[in-house]
Order: structure tokens, then C-alpha cells, then sequence
């Protein structure tokens, strides 16, 4: 997958957990023994990529169960729902630094309105126009 480099930071990492806990989810699931996930999931994980790129706070994203935009899809929402509640569990095994992250950002008081201009997306194009 090409297009991981578009993310960095604490976005970067959220996709690195995320397409963890897809392949956890994908292997038990779709009984995939491959390295990459079956196209059905990793379309999901396109989809999150997207998600994330143009998630509006940006950097200051919160964990996506507690963040006030709904910006999934119904039917990527309910997807992503399944692969938390199946792999989230399953995570400390294989990923204990990237879980405990995940749990301690929960912890994170929910944030108000979404700063403006503040995407990876945004952030990324303006400083490609500038040059
Ligand atoms: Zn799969």
C-alpha cells in the first residue's frame, strides 16, 4: 500500500494500529494466511486512510468512539465497530506499546468543535501548493 506515506505523527500511528488490528480480524474472520489482508478488509483500510487523512482536527484527532464528527460511512462504521470489539481484546498480546497508546488516548477529554483548516489533508496540500 502506496499511500501510508500521506500520514505522520499521531495519525500515522492510529493507521498503524488500526491495520494491526485488521490483520488480527482478517486472519480469525476470512481465514487469511497472507501477510496483507483479503481485499474486503483491506478496502476498509483505504477507507480508514481516507478517514484519517481528512479527519478535521488533524494532529489533535481523539480516539473515533468518543470524537463528536461522524464521519464513517454507516456500513464502514459498523465494520470498524466489529474489527475494534474482535481485535481490540486481542491487541496486547502481539502490540502491547500500540494498545496501551490506544488506551491512554482514550482517556483523553472529548475535544469541542473541530479547529479549522487543521486536516493531514489540508495541512499537506497547502504545502504542496506552496512550493
Ligand atoms: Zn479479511
Amino acid at each position: 500500500m502506496a499511500f501510508e506515506q500521506l500520514l505522520s505523527g499521531k495519525l500515522l500511528r492510529e493507521f498503524e494500529t488500526i491495520s494491526a488490528m485488521v490483520k488480527i480480524y482478517c486472519k480469525a474472520h476470512h481465514k487469511n494466511t497472507n501477510v496483507h489482508p483479503c481485499a474486503e478488509c483491506d478496502e476498509f483500510l483505504e477507507y480508514a486512510h481516507t478517514r484519517l487523512d481528512r479527519c478535521p482536527y488533524g494532529q489533535e484527532k481523539p480516539t473515533c468512539n468518543k470524537c463528536p464528527v461522524h464521519c464513517y460511512k454507516p456500513h464502514m462504521k459498523a465494520k470498524a465497530r466489529e474489527i475494534m470489539i474482535f481485535a481490540g481484546p486481542r491487541m496486547l498480546l502481539p502490540h502491547p506499546i500500540m494498545a496501551i497508546r490506544h488506551l491512554l488516548s482514550e482517556r483523553h477529554p472529548v475535544p469541542g468543535k473541530p479547529p479549522k483548516a487543521h486536516s493531514n489533508r489540508h495541512l499537506r496540500t497547502r504545502v504542496i501548493d506552496k512550493s
